[in-house]
């Protein structure tokens, strides 16, 4: 689960991360007084979306900039009302953008240099590592492609916790010294344990400052959740912007589905997540594109497969689907019946291809052959992708 930058930015005041000052506003009547908790002098607007380059987006309507500096209060009120509203369009957001609907107003900040600090799990060796470099305000991916020796990596030991030596590394890499080196010290301790604690996925901070007086701010913050933990944060799960995800996405989560919506044609349903992973390899590989990830799970009822079946004719891309079983807990019958009685249901007119393997597999195929829909049967997972490829390129 992903927050905006002002909700990450009082989960950082919370812990004692030092961010400047700031107050967002969800429509035109809330302006003045979000305004009204700032001091007068040079103020931000920042765009609030779920998508980082903020700052050189572009908005639908030509605007220029989903982060500005403005000299004063009143500069910013009038920036913020061109962006309430307007779609922003950034590297992240793919080219329908994103619609902007709160703003957030900070203090601007004199900035002096700009880091990069991040804190995030490392799956090889299932640890912490928190990430940082002397490059700031730029994609961390670009500098990890073109300047690899400017990035710093700190893997903490989960048992033990963040160690003094490794803090010290970290503000030694930077090439920080004294009030700037302490003050970036405590800020590095405070953003773990506010990882930590919240179960994050990643807390990333791009820019990092130093200012002319020493002190050492955060001045963007992008921070996920692990949604596996989600239910011992309820503070956290109130947080939660549904304006930001894709509806199709939240009515799967409603019915325990994994799915995620892909820019294809090819709709695909498949139990276990490593089988709908090769699934949407081996569509790509015989020409085609996945519309979807779709994992119904290991144990999925008549009722999920039906409720799947309508999420994913909910993308008016889809133009074919496959269906991709092996049963190993799952009763193929159980599936076959959830697909007859889906498509009746909806009076799919959209070629469907079926591969069903594995447990009670001869009830299944009976169920399907009896139900007279006109699906196509595959033998094997190659033979049924190549079948739906074929169907859709048709
Ligand atoms: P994004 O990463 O989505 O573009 P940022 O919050 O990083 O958004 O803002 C883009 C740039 O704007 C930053 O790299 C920084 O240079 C500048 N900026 C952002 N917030 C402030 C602030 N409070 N004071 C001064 N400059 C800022
Ligand atoms: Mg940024």
């Amino acid at each position: 689960m992903n927050i905006h930058e002002y909700q990450a930015k009082a989960l950082f005041e919370k812990f004692g991360v030092p961010v400047p000052k700031g107050a967002p506003a969800k429509t035109p009547a809330e302006i003045d007084a979000a305004l009204a908790q700032l001091p007068e002098g040079p103020t931000m607007v920042k765009s609030q979306i779920h998508a980082g380059g903020r700052g050189k987006g572009t908005f639908t309507d030509g605007f220029k900039g989903g982060v500005k500096f403005c000299k004063t209060k009143a500069d910013a009120k009038e920036l913020a009302g061109k962006m309430l509203g307007n779609t922003l369009v950034t590297a992240q957001t793919g080219p329908t953008g994103r619609k902007v609907q709160t703003v957030y107003f900070t203090v601007a900040s004199d900035i002096k240099k700009e880091y990069y600090l991040a804190i995030l799990l490392d799956r090889a060796t299932s640890r912490p590592v928190i990430v940082a470099s002397t490059e700031g305000g730029v994609e961390i991916e670009k500098v990890a492609h073109e300047t690899p020796e400017k990035i710093t990596k700190v893997f903490v030991d989960p048992g033990y916790g963040l160690a003094d030596f490794q803090v010290r590394e970290l503000t030694s890499q930077l090439g920080l010294a004294g009030v700037e080196a302490k003050n970036a010290a405590k800020l590095i301790r405070a953003l773990f344990k506010c990882f930590w604690e919240t179960d994050a996925a990643m807390v990333e901070v791009n820019p990092l400052i130093t200012t002319p007086t020493g002190e050492v701010l955060a001045l963007d913050a992008k921070v996920s959740f692990d949604d596996n933990a989600l239910f011992r944060h309820p503070e956290i799960v109130a947080l939660r912007d549904l304006n930001e995800e894709d509806p199709k996405e939240i009515e799967a989560s409603k019915f325990a589905l994994s799915y995620i919506a892909l820019d294809g044609n090819i709709a695909c349903l498949v139990n276990g997540a490593g089988l709908a992973m090769s699934t949407m390899d081996i569509i790509k590989h015989f020409g085609g594109t996945p519309a979807n990830f779709l994992d119904v799970g290991g144990g999925a009822s008549k009722e999920q497969v039906g409720a799947a079946f309508k999420i994913i004719l909910g993308d008016p891309n889809v133009k074919g689907i496959l269906v991709n079983i092996f049963g190993g807990i799952m009763d193929c019958n159980v599936i076959a019946q959830g697909i007859v009685e889906a498509v009746k249901e909806v009076g799919l007119t959209l070629p469907l291809v079926v591969r069903l393997e594995g447990n009670n597999v001869a009830a299944g195929k009976a169920t399907l052959a009896a139900s007279g829909l006109s699906l196509v049967s595959g033998d094997t997972m190659s033979d049924a992708a190549q079948k739906i490829v074929k169907l859709v390129a048709a």
